[in-house]
């Protein structure tokens, strides 16, 4: 049934005016003012009216790119910008998907756009592929990169330390070198060897025979009086003793990790605190001539470098041991007479002038003996010469027996021997002359078949140097001169006897 023509006929004035207001909707930039409200009979029109108000404003957010705004209004037109706006929506999501790296977003709607997009896309999954690939690449030749770094580092950190090691040895083999004095020596090794391997406490023993005593010691005072003097005093045998005596077989350096769980520590006369030990053997031509022994007292210290970097300074302690012996030996030579082992002429006088002058200066007494064997020139003709020397030495060794440690012996010429008692007045001379004599004289001396007895002469010449301002080498030759007298005196007097001058350096009695 059809509306009723009332209601669908319009005046041409109100068809024109409803034209215009579509016209002025879809022409016009701005938006038309709404319109009073029509008749009844016009409701259609002015919905269809507002309808197309609706979607312009919906095609104006499009075209100003809002895909928010809202349009509740149905029909073809609304619903296919209704798509539209919900197709670019899912645009929108899908770009920001690939944004956060999800390359499988496809358009399907949108034609050539589409392709373009899609094509994007897998060029740019492509790239993000290509990218990861370099980016892991990157990140191995980083690892490795690192890796090297700390290696270098790790390289370049040994290599310091080898440098500075060296250079801590070679300043040490100076300081070993600068002297030819053996004590000197042992002090220097003991003091340097602290710069190549560290120690809280440390010792030098050096080997005589099968026995290893200490004869340099240092911080041992930290454990206790006791320890220090037990250490000071220490020898050890070398053969009951495991440590050295392994060191001493295999000319190797030897580490305990822990003192006190090695079994020979029971047995030690050195009980300390320290609890790690090292030692190396000090050897030149297979010979050991010493050990170092270092402790520290956290366990566990020494390693098989410390070991190593010990070996090597025990080399270099060795030569100059051995050189600064050598040097002693040569020493030892130009003072000593080869035949009797005493002293020889020229060091005696060296030594006498010395010892005169400090006799002067504390005024204490000081006599020169001299002594000569009578008739010797027999016993060389009668027995050869070589048993005349076997006398020689013999007599030497009962001189040597006879005077103290402070007192100076020397061969003065020929079978001519020369005593320099310091600190002793002439009478204490005579006396010690007199028990040499009698000594000599009643000492057998078995040569080949033979049995000798000899006897020797003396002169004895001694004086206070209270009141000396004689030159010493003056007075000590003014001294010897009249021991020869005595001695003269003596072998005119018979012989195998004691003779003495007087002597006061205030009233000289010579003409
Ligand atoms: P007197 O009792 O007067 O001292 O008589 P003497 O025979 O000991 O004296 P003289 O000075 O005539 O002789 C010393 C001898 O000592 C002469 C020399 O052959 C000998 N003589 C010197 N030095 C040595 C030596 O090193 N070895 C040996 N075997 N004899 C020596
Ligand atoms: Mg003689
Ligand atoms: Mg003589």
């Amino acid at each position: 049934m059809e509306p009723s023509s009332a209601s669908r006929e319009i005046s041409v004035e109100q068809a024109l005016r409803l034209l215009e207001q579509f016209r002025a909707l879809i022409t016009e930039s701005q938006e038309p003012p709404s319109q009073p409200s029509l008749a009844q009979e016009l409701l259609p029109y002015e919905q269809a009216a507002h309808a197309l108000l609706q979607v312009r404003r919906l095609l104006f957010a499009l075209a100003q790119g809002d895909l928010s705004y809202e349009v509740r209004e149905k029909g073809a037109l609304a619903g296919a910008l209704k798509s539209l706006q919900a197709n670019l929506r899912h645009l929108t999501w899908q770009t920001q998907q690939v944004a956060r790296g999800d390359f499988t977003q496809r358009v399907e709607f949108m034609g050539d756009f589409s392709e373009a997009f899609n094509t994007m896309v897998t060029q740019l999954d492509a790239m993000a592929r290509e990218l990861q690939i370099q980016r892991d690449e990157l990140m191995r030749r980083n690892e490795s990169l690192i890796l090297e770094i700390a290696e270098r580092q790790r390289a370049e950190a040994a290599e310091r330390k080898q440098r500075e090691l060296a250079e801590a040895l070679q300043r040490a083999a100076m300081a070993l070198n600068a002297t030819l004095n053996y004590e000197e020596v042992l002090d220097i090794m003991l003091e340097r060897v602290n710069e190549v391997v560290g120690y809280d406490s440390a010792m030098i023993m050096e080997v005589e025979g099968m026995s290893a005593r200490v004869r340099r010691a240092k911080n041992y005072h930290r454990y206790g009086e006791e320890v220090e003097k037990k250490v000071l005093s220490a020898c050890f045998d070398i053969p009951s003793t495991p440590n050295l005596f392994a060191m001493f077989t295999s000319l190797r350096p030897l580490v305990i990790p822990d003192v006190d769980r090695y079994p020979a520590r029971r047995r030690s006369q050195i009980v300390s605190p320290a609890r790690s030990w090292i030692g190396a053997p000090i050897y030149a031509h297979g010979d050991v001539l010493a050990f170092f022994s270092l402790d520290k007292l956290e366990a566990g210290y020494y390693q098989e470098e410390h070991a190593r970097t010990l070996e090597r300074f025990a080399s270099q302690a060795a030569l100059a041991m051995v050189n600064a012996r050598l040097f002693r030996e040569i020493q030892r030579l130009a003072i000593t007479d080869t035949l009797t082992g005493l002293y020889n002429r020229r060091y005696f006088l060296e030594r006498a002038y010395q010892e005169f002058a400090r006799s002067c200066r504390y005024r204490h007494p000081l006599t020169i003996v001299i002594l000569d064997l009578d008739h010797f020139k027999s016993i060389n003709d009668t027995y050869g010469h070589p048993i005349g020397d076997l006398v020689l030495q013999t007599a030497a060794r009962l001189v040597n027996q006879t005077v103290r440690r402070s007192d100076l012996a020397a061969r003065f010429g020929g079978e001519e021997m020369i005593l320099l008692l310091p600190e002793t007045p002439p009478q204490a001379g005579v006396v010690l002359a007199e028990r040499l004599r009698e000594r000599i004289a009643t000492t057998p001396i078995a040569a080949n078949e033979h049995i000798l007895s000899i006897t020797a002469s003396f002169g004895v010449c001694g004086a206070e140097t209270a009141d000396c301002h004689m030159e010493p080498r003056r007075a000590v030759e003014t001294l010897i001169e009249l021991a020869d007298r005595a001695l003269y005196q003596a072998k005119q007097a018979g012989r195998n006897r004691v003779c003495s001058i007087q002597f006061s350096f205030t009233a000289p009695p010579l003409a």
